[in-house]
Order: structure tokens, then sequence, then C-alpha cells
């Protein structure tokens, strides 16, 4: 019967889970991070799908570097208290249940503030395979 999956096919290419602790935490890049960041659950979905991310832990002082996002990023922030900053514009505190949306080619970043740390989930398309252009660290000045 079409569209019916047989007995045959294996189930894990229909639904797959990964486990809790299969995947290591893996520290955020010095290149493209500044301060203590931890990256868990990370993924990526199969094609057709686009979206991929994790959960990012940042300590206090800890950011990302100036970056931007080829289809765009929205973050879920689920804990502690943070700042996503735009080119040009004023940083803005974001905080658990906050929902950010990070337009196509927005240069910006987001992290900590310097007395709190902050984790979020982060997804982002896609396209040709990249999700992110990373581009130069926030100075502290800028962080201010
Ligand atoms: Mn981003």
């Amino acid at each position: 019967m079409a569209g019916v999956t047989s007995a045959a096919e294996p189930a894990a290419e229909v639904v797959k889970v990964t486990r809790a602790g299969a995947q290591p935490s893996t520290p955020g890049p010095a290149a493209n991070f500044t301060g203590q960041v931890r990256v868990d659950t990370a993924f990526k979905a199969q094609a057709p799908g686009r979206a991929g991310g994790g959960i990012v832990t940042f300590e206090p002082g800890a950011r990302t570097a100036w970056h931007s996002h080829p289809l765009g990023q929205t973050l879920l922030v689920t804990a502690g208290v943070g700042r996503v900053g735009q080119w040009n514009a004023a940083s803005q505190e974001i905080r658990p249940g906050d929902v950010v949306w990070i337009a196509a080619g927005v240069k910006h970043w987001h992290g900590a503030t310097r007395t709190n740390g902050m984790r979020h989930v982060a997804i982002a398309e896609s396209l040709d395979g990249k999700t992110t252009d990373w581009m130069e660290q926030v100075s502290d000045t800028q962080y201010q």
C-alpha cells in the first residue's frame, strides 16, 4: 500500500532518537567565542531538512564573536540572563522564556552578561551546508 512503511524498512530512518549522553559536551571554539562556552545536544536535520543547532551555555562574560546566519536564527533562552547585540544598535537583555529571531544576514552576537551565565537553544537552517558566517570577536568595549 503506497505510503505505508513496510516492516522491512529500518525504523531509524523515520524516527531517530539520539540518547542523552551519546554526544560529549564540546567547548565553543576560541576562534568563534570569547570566554567559557559549552555546546550540548548538537543536532543537524537530515536532508531535505535544514535545521541544526544545539544548547549553548555561556559562563559570565562569555559571548559569541560577531556573526550572521544566511537563513536567520532562532534562540530560545532557557536559563540565566544574557544579551543579544546587533551591529550599530544597542544590545538587549534576554531572559528565560524569551524567543529571539535574528533575520538572515544581520550582523550580531549573543552571550551572557558580565555577572550571570546564560543558556539558550540555538536553531538555524543551513544554506549550501553553512549555518553561520563568523566575523571578528566582540571587543570588551562593544560588550559593555
Ligand atoms: Mn547567532
